[in-house]
């Protein structure tokens, strides 16, 4: 077998290895049913034990107060940027968004299909390397909602502290969701693609408060109302299974971590000794500025194009991998969500540091 290496990439991204371990046993043969994971019913009496305990332990991670509905749907990350608008802004209402990257830029697209859309705030001209302050922007009065993307994986910048409104925040948080404890009270939905932080592609998180499950408008289909699958449990099709067992997996996993708060150190502690190297030379240039930085995703550049090659390349050849930046704004990112090993993050400091004593 190949010995494994540090995965860097931003999505799918690393789980942890014991996860992969059980996960591969599991497939095989469920809890000694004889019957693979992927084979079994979801309406079996084991499955609905797994998708009920995989709600349990995030309810209890993030703590969730009871008025919220967890749910575990398929379409993506991405199928959020119309779900949202087509549920809450029915006939023309307005939102205010926050535009901070591409997946803030391609809610905002779907949003105005739906509503009148406003958009305050834009980093765009500034290649997306920063998010706001508080007194940068207004959130429209008569706006149903303030929609921002706390973590943008791609230039690597993060809301530090969640906008301050009287309206309600949505976020997408596909990119940090269990990274730092946050009050979800503050909240009308939450939702993140599962597979940077949680586990793999195929299920998306939404939590959403259950007074909104009534704003559908009725001609909206069946599919695609929340209320549909809040009422049945996410059970309403066929749901993603393995996905949501392997989500359940993970969430036993940073149980055992300590759970979001312990999460929340480690992280800090593990992007600091990155941004510690950025910070000490002028050779690698961190893309985010300083108040702005993600604890995610790390998005830096080397003194040209050709160096960033190399760098990526060597770096492979000694184990680290997926470094290789976003093809919107090239350069180096390195991904590392809960799961990401710190001692790859020490190797890829030492290699950061070799790399430009041997390439000045
Ligand atoms: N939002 C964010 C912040 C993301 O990083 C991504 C994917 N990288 C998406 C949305 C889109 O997710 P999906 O591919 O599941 O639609």
């Amino acid at each position: 077998m190949t010995e494994r290496v540090f995965n860097f990439s931003p999505g799918p991204a690393t789980l942890p290895y014991e996860v992969l371990v059980q996960a591969g046993k599991d497939v095989v043969n469920f809890q000694e049913t004889g019957i693979g994971l992927i084979e079994i019913s979801h309406r079996s009496r084991e499955f609905m034990a797994v998708a009920e305990e995989a709600e349990k332990n995030l309810r209890e991670l993030m703590e969730i107060p009871d008025n919220y509905k967890v749910l575990f749907l398929q379409g993506g990350a991405s199928s959020q940027f119309f779900m949202i608008p087509m549920n809450l802004l029915g006939n023309g209402k307005k939102a205010t968004y926050l535009n901070t990257g591409t997946w803030a830029k391609k809610a905002i697209k779907e949003a105005k299909l739906f509503g009148e859309i406003d958009v305050p705030y834009s980093s765009e001209e500034n290649s997306f390397n920063r998010v706001p302050t508080q007194d940068e922007y207004t959130v429209a009065e008569d706006s149903e909602y303030l929609y921002f993307v706390s973590n943008n994986t791609i230039y690597g910048t993060q809301f530090p502290e969640f906008p301050e409104t009287e309206k309600m925040l949505i976020s997408d948080m596909s990119s940090d969701i269990l990274s730092r404890k946050i009050d979800i009270s503050r909240f009308g939905l939450i939702f993140a693609g599962a597979q940077k932080n949680l586990g793999p592609a195929g299920v998306t998180i939404v939590i959403i408060r259950d007074d909104l499950l009534e704003r559908t408008p009725q001609n909206t289909p069946t599919m695609l109302k929340y209320k549909t699958h809040a009422d049945k449990g996410s059970m309403f099709n066929t749901p993603p299974c393995f996905a949501i067992y392997a989500v359940g997996e993970v969430l036993k996993w940073l149980k055992k971590q300590g759970g979001v708060a312990a999460m929340e150190e480690i992280n800090r502690e593990k992007a600091t000794l990155i941004y510690d190297v950025i910070d000490s030379t002028d050779y690698y240039i961190g893309h985010a500025e300083k108040e702005s930085r993600s604890l995610m995703n790390i998005s830096f550049n080397l003194p040209t194009a050709e160096l960033e090659a190399k760098f990526i390349a060597e770096a492979a050849t000694i184990g680290l991998n997926g470094l290789k930046g976003h093809r919107s704004i090239g350069g180096c990112r390195a991904s590392i969500y809960n799961a990401f090993p710190r001692d790859g993050i020490v190797k890829l400091v030492e290699f950061m540091k070799q790399f430009e004593l041997d390439n000045p």
